[in-house]
């Protein structure tokens, strides 16, 4: 199993969940077999009791799971069907290793957040990327998992750091990290910032992980200098610093990745040139 992970930075609302099933529909262009998982890092079990005001519509699943709208996006984006296991939240984390706890399955030892909520957190992500959601037999090729929040917010931190213990296991050629963060433009100076990408970069790869992509959110396209600042400063290579500016509908991402040739970048770092082949090179 190949893994895509996306994160996001600076601020929430960025478009993580536009971008990663952009990413998921460029891949299944490619031939490739996609399937997704949400991580809400919230102490709600589900999206089922929560306000609509505050979170949007809840999005319901065939099996009857009460997910968030994102769950939504990857179904229509990837022509999938997704399980309630597929929407991972602190509340269901917590409840299993609770409900291991109180049948003693952790024979007298202490139950923490490392090794026990990671551990249980790698072990979902593991066996709910196999299970087939397109309606094929066996498991798909990609998982692309979208963890939700911003990098750096306690809530999140047992999320980063058990998908940093799945990238060590699964290994360099199977792992892609995409960095979603904004490039705000200041006032009357009009310069596109890349401060804010840059600390939250910073704070990514404090907690060791280092981005393979930046998928950079901004209201016009990047300059060329935007880019190489960028690159220069946050580690990663001009080719793999992607921009979605604002487009008039959502529909246009996944064309906008294309454009920038993201899915032959992409491949290459799950080393899938060999087995997918890439729209434009057909
Ligand atoms: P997040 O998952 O980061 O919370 P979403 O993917 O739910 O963000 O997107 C937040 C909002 O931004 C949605 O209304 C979505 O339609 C909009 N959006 C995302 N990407 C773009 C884009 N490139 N251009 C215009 N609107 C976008």
């Amino acid at each position: 199993m190949k893994y895509v992970l996306v994160t996001g930075g600076v601020v929430s609302g960025l478009g993580k969940g536009v971008t990663a099933s952009s990413i998921g529909v460029v891949l299944k262009a490619c031939g490739l077999r996609v399937t997704s998982i949400k991580i809400d890092p919230y102490l709600n079990t589900d999206a089922g009791t929560m306000s609509p005001f505050e979170h949007g519509e809840v999005f319901v699943l065939d099996d009857g799971g009460e997910v968030d709208l994102d769950l939504g996006n990857y179904e229509r984006f990837l022509d999938v069907r997704l399980t309630r296991d597929n929407n991972i939240t602190t509340g269901k984390i917590y409840q299993s290793v609770l409900d291991k706890e109180r049948r003693g399955d952790f024979l007298g030892k202490t139950v923490q957040v490392v090794p026990h909520i990671t551990d249980a957190i790698k072990n979902w992500v593991e066996s709910v990327s196999v299970i087939p959601v397109d309606g094929k037999e066996g498991p798909a090729d990609v998982c692309v998992i979208e963890l939700g929040g911003t990098v750096g917010d306690i809530e999140s931190m047992p999320f980063i750091e058990a998908l940093r213990q799945l990238y060590f296991s699964v290994g360099q050629d199977n792992f892609c990290l995409i960095h979603v963060s904004l490039i705000p433009v200041l006032g009357v100076v009009g310069e596109q910032k890349t401060k804010p990408t840059q600390h939250s970069v910073r704070e990514l790869r404090a907690l060791g992980l280092t981005p393979h992509f930046l998928a950079c959110r901004s209201a016009e396209p990047l300059l060329e200098s935007t880019k190489q600042k960028l690159s220069q400063f946050c580690h990663v290579p001009v080719g793999n610093i992607l921009n979605i500016h604002d487009v008039p509908n959502i529909w246009h991402v996944p064309l906008l990745l294309r454009n920038q040739n993201a899915h032959h970048a992409i491949l290459n770092q799950l080393d899938l040139l060999s087995v997918a082949t890439p729209p434009d090179l057909q």
